[in-house]
């Protein structure tokens, strides 16, 4: 697949086109090309993104799971809640890692746009119109790299891995399927956590 390819099947599952979706992109496929790695099919990789909850350009965070296949399905996308468009791409077989952070070389172009100040309104990004939406896309897609990203050094990541754990039993209420580590115990029975009155 192209890099454009991938940008577009990226805004395609976002469901628009923005700058911080494609400031994602580029983060992933740089921090890939750092590593040296293929795209995630698998849960080779990990990506811990710095975004944070209810704050703009949380729409990184969706660029950056299409790009390198880390995904929140596959439970390979962590979260690091600083607020940042910034991500850190794990291989967890070789340890190494690479961040990659959001230069803001561009950004009062990108506060200049048209879909910026739409936004900014209130109009939901995907009724901004598509010429818009492509406008501050391009800003970000055909920008040299060191205007749109800053990339670290390749460094030892020594992150502890748990295995994945197998086996689904149903709860003993509710009778819908619980992995086994979120089973609680109440009496005698194996229940899920809504069932077992425990918070967690
Ligand atoms: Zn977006
Ligand atoms: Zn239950």
């Amino acid at each position: 697949m192209t890099d454009r390819k991938i940008l577009e099947g990226a805004l395609q599952l976002h469901g628009h086109g923005c700058w911080a979706c494609t400031v994602g992109v580029r983060a992933g496929l740089a921090t890939l090309a750092a590593l040296g790695a293929p795209r995630s099919g698998g849960t080779q990789l990990c990506a811990i993104v710095e975004i944070g909850e209810d704050h703009g350009g949380t729409c990184f965070a969706d660029g950056v799971q299409y790009a390198t296949g880390c995904t929140f399905g596959k439970d390979n996308l962590r979260r690091q809640a600083y607020g940042k468009l910034a991500v850190t791409l794990v291989d967890k077989a070789t340890q190494r890692a690479v961040r990659a952070s959001y230069w803001p070389a561009l950004h009062k172009q990108v506060m200049g746009t048209a879909f910026v100040h739409k936004r900014g309104m209130g109009i939901m990004p995907d009724e901004i119109p598509a010429s818009e939406q492509e406008e501050v896309v391009n800003l970000i897609w055909e920008a040299p790299e060191t205007e749109v990203l800053h990339i670290g050094p390749v460094f030892l990541h020594e992150g502890e891995w748990l295995p994945e754990m197998s086996g689904m039993t149903p709860c003993a209420v509710c009778c819908e399927l619980v992995a086994n580590a979120y089973l609680r115990v109440v009496g005698n029975k194996h229940v899920c956590i809504a069932c077992s009155g425990y918070e967690r």
